[in-house]
Parts: structure tokens; C-alpha cells; sequence
């Protein structure tokens, strides 16, 4: 499988300009080849190709010396990039959607760039790069190794708000283990982030409250910043700090959610999940909650950590897990204010969200804690007891 790991880079003062030069020049490039395909087409009507293009590059890297100074299989991948926004394109027009004909762009925009790892671009002893056209050796801020068995076939330099970073991309083979027994479902809780059928509740960490407040504030400097007697320049600053508050807040979220799947993904080793719609839920009236709690986000993260270490990942039907009773299945209405699920037929009282969560595990393995039966295993609630303590420290 694939994975991502990106690191932050500290270039001095001259690398940084450097780099800055370098992704200038690759749009020079991108925007030289748009326009080459547009007039191809105009004159004669002809679509050209990535490797007609890239045929040429050798000769336009000796007639723009600057081009000449970076990586050639960098470029290459500019080349290819346009090509894909043209393959894109082209698709659009045959489905018959609104095409959006390919623009150029400008090169404050243009905040990528495509390196095959160890060509023009390669690591030296004590994690730091060596880049094509950039002079010295640059920092990286190494915060996590290698899993032990990756290749790294591509890195993509990148600029965001004026901070670089290079994402590896790593190659490491897929995992073939035999799964564990124990199961667990785990419900989007309506008041916890995350409910588990063995009972763990985990609040939603204090902190977004805060980070709510702190985004709604400064967004109103923004809108205020819009009357006319105020100075752009002050809009310019209002909108730089909702911009890194918000990298704040989303750095954090991603931290916190990272380790509380990790730790989920460590304890059980077959993991039920809803099949969430959350783009419908998004319009309904639960559209606040449901993305301050980034349930989504949680799924993937999941799904790609059991991936990781062998174990599953089901999703079933949502449909009425909150209505049902997880030990005798009779229907039990709730109202979103019903905190409790009271069972009349067979007594069961359990709180709302660990009982649609059991009902998830029921749906994905055919037992639960109140229904055994599998053969399968729902781990003890001590187990959950050290989740939520787990979760309250991060
Ligand atoms: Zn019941």
C-alpha cells in the first residue's frame, strides 16, 4: 500500500528564495505549455500530446537557461500535470458537463512540485535534502521515521501560507495477517465524538468549544475589516489570522483524531463502523455537530490504520441504529433528546449511543455484548474504560 508522510522544511534565508525561484519557473513552464497547446490547436487544429511535449523540453531547457538549472524529470511531471488537466477536461466535454477549458496560473498560486525520489531531489545523512537549483543542503524537520520496510518512490515539495514541506510518498508491503476475535462497533455518538459497543463514551475534547469561539472571532474582524473607511491592509491582516487560526485548529483536530484511532484500531481487531452519509447529514440540522466532529475524518483515519495493521474494517446499513434494541432487536423510538434506551420488551437499559453502537456490531458480526453467538469475541469493558482514559489525555 501507499502512504504519505510529510515533514516540514526549514531552507534558509537563500534556499527559501531559491525555492520559491524554482516553483516560478515550473509555472513559467506549466503556463509555455498551455500556450503551446492552445495555439496547436488554433492553427492546426491539432491536440498535442504529453510526449510531443516533453520531446521538447530538452531543447527548451537549453534556450531558457533557467529551466536548464532544475530537475528534468521535475519538469517532465509539470508537463504531465497539464496533461492531466487536459485529459480532465476532454472527459467533461465528452460527458457533456460544464468543461472549464484549462487556465494558466499564476505562479503566486502555483504551489507544487513533483520530484521522482533521488532524481534532483535526494536525501543526505542527517535528513536533510539535497534539491536541484537550490544551493546547500536543507533542513527537514524529521519528527518520525520510515516504517522499516518503505520505498520511497516520488516527493512533492510544497508551499503552504509561505511554509515549505516535502510529502514522501512511500511504497510498503500490504499486510497479510490472520484477524484477531475481538469486535467492536462504534456509533457517531450524538453528545460523545465516539461511542463503542463494549461502552466507552468519548467526549468531544474541551478544546473545540474554544476553537469555535476563536474562529467565529475572527471571522467578524474579517467582515468588519469590509467597511469602506478601513484600509485593505488591515482586511489583508484580519484574513492572514483567521487563515492560521483555522491551520491551527485543523492541525489539532488531525492530531487528536490520529491518536484516538490509533488507539481504537490498537484494542480490537474487527471494527463495525455506520456508512455514514455525511454529506447528507451536513445539510440537515446536524450539520454543525456532525463536522465539529469530524466523524468522516475519523472513519478514514480508521480505515487506514486496520488497513496498516492487518486488521477490519466493516461498514454496515445506519439505518435505525438508534431505534433498535441491541439485545431482543425490537424497535424502541427516540427522540434526539432521549438519552437513554429503556427496551419495554425485554428491559434493557443501556445509554443511547452504546446500544446503537452494539447494534452496529450486531449488523456487522451477528453478536453483540447482549447477544453472543459468533464465536467472536466484544472485549471486556475494562478495555473501554482505558480508551476513554486514553482520549481524555490527548
Ligand atoms: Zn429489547
Amino acid at each position: 500500500m501507499k502512504l504519505s508522510y510529510k515533514y516540514r522544511l526549514y531552507p534558509n534565508r537563500r534556499q527559501n528564495e531559491a525555492l520559491g525561484e524554482m516553483l516560478y519557473w515550473f509555472c513559467q513552464l506549466y503556463n509555455a505549455g498551455l500556450q503551446q497547446r492552445i495555439e496547436a490547436y488554433r492553427r492546426r487544429a491539432v491536440s498535442l500530446t504529453y510526449k510531443t511535449q516533453a520531446d521538447e523540453l530538452k531543447l527548451l531547457r537549453t534556450e531558457v537557461p533557467e529551466l536548464g538549472n532544475y530537475s528534468f524529470s521535475a519538469e517532465q511531471q509539470v508537463l504531465r500535470r497539464l496533461n492531466k488537466t487536459f485529459t480532465a477536461f476532454f472527459g467533461r466535454v465528452k460527458r457533456g458537463a460544464k468543461a472549464g477549458f484549462p487556465r494558466f496560473k499564476a505562479s503566486a498560486r502555483f504551489h507544487a512540485a513533483d520530484f521522482r525520489f533521488g532524481d534532483g531531489l535526494t536525501m543526505k545523512s542527517g535528513h536533510r535534502l539535497s534539491i536541484l537549483g537550490v544551493s546547500g543542503l536543507v533542513k527537514v524537520k524529521w519528527h518520525r521515521d520510515w516504517p522499516k520496510d518503505a520505498t520511497c518512490g516520488s516527493a512533492i515539495i510544497t508551499r503552504q501560507a509561505g511554509k515549505w514541506s516535502v510529502v514522501f510518498q512511500l511504497d510498503v508491503p500490504d499486510v497479510h495477517s490472520v484477524v484477531g476475535p475481538e469486535t467492536v462497533g462504534v456509533d457517531a455518538g450524538l453528545s460523545a465524538l465516539v461511542a463503542t459497543s463494549d461502552g466507552a463514551l468519548v467526549e468531544r475534547p474541551r478544546w473545540t468549544k474554544t476553537a469555535a469561539k476563536g474562529l467565529r472571532k475572527r471571522q467578524r474582524a474579517v467582515s468588519r475589516s469590509r467597511k469602506p473607511n478601513l484600509r485593505s491592509k488591515r482586511r489583508k491582516k484580519a484574513k492572514e489570522r483567521l487563515a492560521a487560526y483555522s491551520r491551527r485548529v485543523a492541525n489539532r483536530r488531525a492530531d487528536y483524531l490520529h491518536k484516538l484511532a490509533a488507539s481504537i484500531v490498537a484494542r480490537y481487531d474487527r471494527i463495525a463502523v455506520e456508512e455514514l452519509n455525511i454529506q447528507g447529514l451536513a445539510r440537515s440540522m446536524l450539520a454543525k455537530d456532525v463536522l465539529d466532529a469530524a466523524w468522516g475524518q475519523l472513519m478514514s483515519l480508521i480505515a487506514y490504520k486496520a488497513e496498516r495493521a492487518g486488521k477490519l474494517m466493516v461498514k454496515v446499513d445506519p439505518r435505525g441504529t438508534s431505534q433498535e434494541c441491541p439485545c431482543c432487536g425490537a424497535r424502541v423510538e427516540k427522540t434526539l433528546a432521549d438519552r437513554v434506551h429503556r427496551c419495554p420488551d425485554c428491559g434493557l437499559v443501556e445509554d443511547r449511543d452504546v446500544a446503537a453502537a452494539n447494534v452496529v456490531e450486531f449488523r456487522a458480526f451477528g453478536h453483540n455484548r447482549f447477544r453472543p453467538g459468533s464465536g467472536l469475541r466484544t472485549p471486556s469493558r475494562r478495555g473501554a474504560a482505558e480508551l476513554v482514559r486514553e482520549a481524555v489525555g490527548f
